[in-house]
C-alpha cells in the first residue's frame, strides 16, 4: 500500500527528463541483492520504508540526483545512506588500491554529524570506512583517520574546507555528495563553504539535498549543482 503524502517532481522538468522510478513499498524491493544491508534494518526492527524512503530509494539507486523536503524524523538519514553504501559497492577494491572517498555528507552542526557517522557506523559494511569531520574535534586524529583511508567523509562545512585548505583532504574523488538540511546550512552562513567544496567536486557526481523548507537560496543552491534532480516532498510525519 502506498503512502499517498509524497508527492515527487522533476524541479527543473526539460523535454529529456525521464519518467521518475516508482516508490518502493519494501526493503526487500529496493535491497535484494544486499543482505547484508536488510539484515541491518531487521535488527533496527522497521516494518516497512519511511514515506521519503520509499520514493528517494529507487531515484538514488538509478543514479538520478535527488532533493527531498521532509520534516525532522521523517528517516532522511537512511535514504541517502543506504544507497551511498552501495554506490561505494560498485566502485569497491581493496583497501590498498583505494583511491579515496567517494561520498561526501555535508551537515550543518556537529550534533547532526555525529549522528550521521552513528548510523553508518551500524553498517558495516563489505570494510565501508566513513570519517567525520566537525570543529571542535581532534583535528590532528580526524587528519590521521582521512590519511589512513576512508571511503565516506561526513562533515560540517568548516572543518572540511579547512582541512581540503591544508591539504589534508582531497575531494577529487568523490562520486556521490549531500547537503543534508541545505535550508539549516544556509541560515547559518554556510553557503560561500558549501559553494567552494562544490564546485571542487566532479561535476559528474550525483548529488543530493535535504531539506525541510523550500526556501529561494536552496533553490538556487540546487539550480547550480544539481543535474535534473527529482523532488520528493512529504507532507505527513508518519513513518
Ligand atoms: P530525519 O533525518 O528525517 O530527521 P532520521 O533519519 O534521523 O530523520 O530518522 C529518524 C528516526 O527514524 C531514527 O531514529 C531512525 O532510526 C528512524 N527510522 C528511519 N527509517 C525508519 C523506518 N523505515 N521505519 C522506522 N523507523 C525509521
Ligand atoms: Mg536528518
Amino acid at each position: 500500500e502506498l503512502n499517498n503524502n509524497i508527492v515527487a517532481d522533476r524541479t527543473f522538468k526539460t523535454e529529456q527528463s525521464k519518467p521518475i522510478p516508482k516508490p518502493c513499498v519494501k526493503f526487500e524491493h529496493a535491497f535484494h541483492n544486499f543482505p547484508e544491508i536488510l539484515d541491518e534494518i531487521k535488527q533496527a526492527g522497521f516494518e516497512k520504508p519511511s514515506p521519503i524512503q520509499s520514493q528517494a530509494w529507487p531515484v538514488l539507486l538509478s543514479g538520478e540526483d535527488l532533493i527531498g523536503i521532509a520534516q525532522t524524523g521523517t528517516g532522511k538519514t537512511l535514504a541517502f545512506l543506504l544507497p551511498a553504501l552501495i554506490h561505494i559497492d560498485g566502485q569497491l577494491k581493496p583497501r590498498e588500491e583505494r583511491d579515496g572517498p567517494k561520498v561526501l555528507v555535508m551537515a550543518p552542526t556537529r550534533e547532526l554529524a555525529l549522528q550521521i557517522d552513528k548510523e553508518v557506523k551500524k553498517y558495516h559494511y563489505k570494510g565501508i570506512k566513513a570519517v567525520c569531520l566537525y570543529g571542535g574535534g581532534n583535528r590532528r586524529e580526524q587528519v590521521k583517520v582521512v590519511t589512513e583511508g576512508v571511503d565516506i567523509i561526513i562533515a560540517t562545512p568548516g572543518r572540511l574546507n579547512d582541512l581540503v585548505a591544508a591539504g589534508h583532504v582531497n575531494l577529487e574523488s568523490l562520486t556521490y555528495a549531500v547537503l543534508d538540511e541545505a535550508d539549516r546550512m544556509l541560515d547559518m552562513g554556510f553557503e560561500p563553504q558549501i559553494r567552494k567544496i562544490m564546485y571542487s567536486i566532479n561535476p559528474s557526481r550525483q548529488t543530493i539535498m535535504t531539506s525541510a523548507t523550500w526556501p529561494h537560496g536552496v533553490r538556487k543552491l540546487a539550480e547550480s549543482y544539481m543535474e535534473d534532480p527529482v523532488q520528493v516532498y512529504v507532507g505527513s510525519l508518519d513513518l
